[in-house]
């Protein structure tokens, strides 16, 4: 029996519009993608190449010597005709590898492991995702070579997969985990033999029922659990999935390793899968394509370093002129401002809405009248509108004191809010100031 977590939300989901969907994975090799050297959490990569240099599709091109990083690999055959800063996803420019293709398929050569999973060591694993250049593809971006790392000096006693996908719209770990449950349930013990750990369980919403009978009939015999928990926003935080799971309650301020918890996402396992056994990089992902603005919504399995104009493209691009688009969900992704973005690592979805459709609408901020539903929702069990107030007064230390800090983003407080407060901004905006503050002292 799972525990949950309180507070939590009831979106309209609308996953039905592509939790069907087969996902599309013939897509033709673009003319041209751009590679960011930063797609992680740490140091950008250098690039390893310059400009008029033939590279091939899977060929490292950006690295780094040390530090928290993830080498980027060519996802297509081509000439480099750039390296210049171009826009990512967090509307800022970082240095970029432009290739366009050559109309060639070559393809770097590697050399996948082909012996016992058993007598894979952890410094094998953790160099295969180094060099795969794998990170969490579920949202945070982390490398996956440091955190496995981290696990192992950390003692870490429990792993937990996380194939929730909570937000409303994104359907891409959904298709993953009924289309190619065995590279996700290797990629899972292959995390188990690297920590020395035996505790594995992988979660599963109750709204994918497809998705939990396969994950089950695949990890039947393995010594992994899959576990199905109550839909809830945000089930798939780290916080409200290692709750749910074991009972444990992540202290303020603190990790999940800190409580011997290490939390992986569903793709992320898949990814570490093709590494070793296929001798893939991460040069590809499946993006959920929807909204109300997109003529036909799909998952699609994409190179990366597609541009968003591409993807639209490819889904029969837009019944009405969408007004905004966005990427990672609704509830905590980042609105675009340019099809011209490309894809990256943890780009799970790309929506774009058209006035009036079926997302949520905003009107302008009004005044709180004290209703208490955005304390109720809460999973970090805050006071969002008392840390607004505070916010919008400039007053950092107390909304430091109300441990704003903790604050995952995750919109439910704006979601029940009849006000309609720009909660999230202003947690944002505290969160931001607070070491400014500190700082001071
Ligand atoms: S956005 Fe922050 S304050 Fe609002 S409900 Fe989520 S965790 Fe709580
Ligand atoms: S939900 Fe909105 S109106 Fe209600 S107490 Fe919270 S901030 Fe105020």
């Amino acid at each position: 029996m799972a525990f949950s977590f309180r507070g939590g939300i009831h979106p309209d989901y609308q996953k039905e519009k592509t939790s069907a969907s087969v996902i599309v994975s013939n897509l033709p090799r673009p003319e041209a993608v751009v590679i960011p050297l930063s797609q992680h959490i740490g140091a950008p990569c250098q690039p390893l190449v310059k400009v008029g240099d033939r590279v091939l599709e899977g060929q490292k091109i950006g690295d780094c010597e040390s530090g928290l990083f993830a080498p980027v690999h060519a996802s297509i055959t081509g000439i480099v005709r750039a390296i210049e800063p171009r826009w990512n996803v967090s509307g800022v420019k970082v240095l970029s590898v432009v290739i366009e293709n050559d109309g060639t398929d070559d393809v770097v050569d590697t050399e996948p492991y082909t012996g016992e999973l058993t007598d894979l060591t952890p410094e094998q694993i953790i160099t295969y995702a180094r060099e795969a250049g794998i990170v969490g593809m579920g949202g945070a971006a982390f490398p996956l070579h440091a955190k496995l790392r981290t696990a192992m000096d950390r003692n870490v006693t429990s792993v937990i997969i996380n194939g929730c996908e909570c937000e409303p719209f994104i359907t891409a770990d959904h298709r993953a985990m009924v289309e190619y449950p065995r590279f996700i349930v290797t990629g899972a013990e292959l995390i188990r033999q690297c920590l020395g750990v035996d505790d594995v369980v992988i979660c599963v919403e109750d709204n994918k029922p497809d998705a939990v009978a396969t994950m089950r009939a695949t990890a039947d015999g393995t010594g992994i659990t899959v576990l199905e928990l109550p839909t809830k926003y945000p089930q798939g935080g780290e916080k409200q999935l290692i709750r749910a799971v074991t009972g444990r309650e992540i202290p303020p301020g603190k990790l999940p390793m800190d409580i011997g918890c290490a939390v992986f996402n569903v793709d992320t396992c898949a990814s570490l899968y093709r590494a070793i056994y296929r001798g893939q990089p991460l040069i590809k992902r499946v993006v959920t394509v929807s909204g109300s603005a997109v003529a036909s919504p799909a998952n699609l399995l994409v190179r990366i370093g597609t541009s968003y104009r591409e993807l639209f493209r490819h889904c029969g691009g837009f019944t009405r002129d969408p007004y905004k688009i966005i990427t990672g969900g609704p509830m905590m992704g980042t609105a675009q401002h340019s099809l011209d973005i490309p894809v990256v690592k943890n780009t799970s979805s790309l929506l774009a809405f058209a006035e009036n459709g079926d997302e949520e609408s905003f009107s302008d901020s009004d005044t709180c009248i004290r209703c208490g539903r955005c304390v109720s929702v809460c999973p970090m069990r805050l006071q969002p509108t008392k840390i607004y107030e505070n916010a919008v007064l400039n007053r950092f230390d107390e909304c430091a004191a109300l441990n704003v800090t903790d604050c995952m983003e995750c919109g439910s407080c704006a979601y029940v809010c009849p006000a309609k407060l720009y909660l999230v901004q202003a947690m944002r905006m505290a969160k931001s100031q607070i070491p400014r503050e500190g700082a001071k002292k």
